[in-house]
């Protein structure tokens, strides 16, 4: 089966983190992308697991040498795709890349290829509920987040996959079923 590129992306607080996570815990054949970063690291993330974090200058310089896939600003800090890495894995195994939405058609743009999946909260309460539990940004981080909710879910129509995550093991079936092929396009 040829690997594939799977771009995944929801709102942020929607699980698309704890689903890919899962996926990449339970098959060897399927790896994250680590994506850089100019934002601070959150409790418990180090360098080269969660991102790469990197000053701004060093983004900047990385930028310019076109070391990207695609990139794109969130919250005042700079986020990219590292394009060697992808490019390398792809030859012997799948890749998911965690992206926003901007990034993800940025990506389908250069290759085509790649197949998009939007996670989706079952309702925005829940979402709320669930961005509030995870208690790894303020308040008023948690409102800016949401702000960008309406946007996110309005380019829904331009992914090839919508999941809802309602009941966590029926989310990750269901992507991993499209990572296998055996789902059906909408
Ligand atoms: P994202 O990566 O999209 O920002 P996370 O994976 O960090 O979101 O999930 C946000 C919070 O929601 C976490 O505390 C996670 O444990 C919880 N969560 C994820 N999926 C579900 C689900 N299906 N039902 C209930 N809680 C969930
Ligand atoms: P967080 O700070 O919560 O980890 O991520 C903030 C936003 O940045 C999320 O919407 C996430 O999907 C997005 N993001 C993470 N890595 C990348 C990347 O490499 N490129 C782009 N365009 N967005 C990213």
């Amino acid at each position: 089966m040829k690997h594939k590129l799977m771009v995944v992306s929801g709102p942020s607080g929607v699980g698309k983190g704890t689903i890919v996570k899962t996926l990449i815990k339970r098959r060897s054949d399927v790896v994250e992308s680590v994506s850089c970063t100019t934002r601070a690291p959150r409790e418990g993330e180090t360098h080269g697991k969660e991102y790469f974090f990197l000053t701004k200058a060093e983004f900047l310089e990385r930028l310019e040498k076109q070391d990207f896939l695609e990139y794109d600003e969130h919250f005042g800090n700079y986020y990219g795709t590292p394009i060697s890495f992808v490019e390398e894995t792809l030859k012997t195994k799948s890749v998911i890349l965690e992206i926003d939405v901007v990034g993800a058609l940025n990506v389908k743009k250069r290759l085509p290829e790649a197949v998009l999946v939007m996670i989706v909260p079952p309702s925005i309460e829940e979402l709320k509920r669930r961005l509030e539990g995870r208690e790894t940004e303020t308040a008023e981080q948690i409102q800016n987040r949401l702000s960008r909710l309406e946007y996110e879910l309005s380019q829904k129509e331009k992914y090839d996959f919508v999941v809802v995550n309602d009941e966590l093991e029926r989310a990750i079936s269901e992507v991993e079923g499209i990572l296998d092929g055996s789902a059906c396009k909408k």
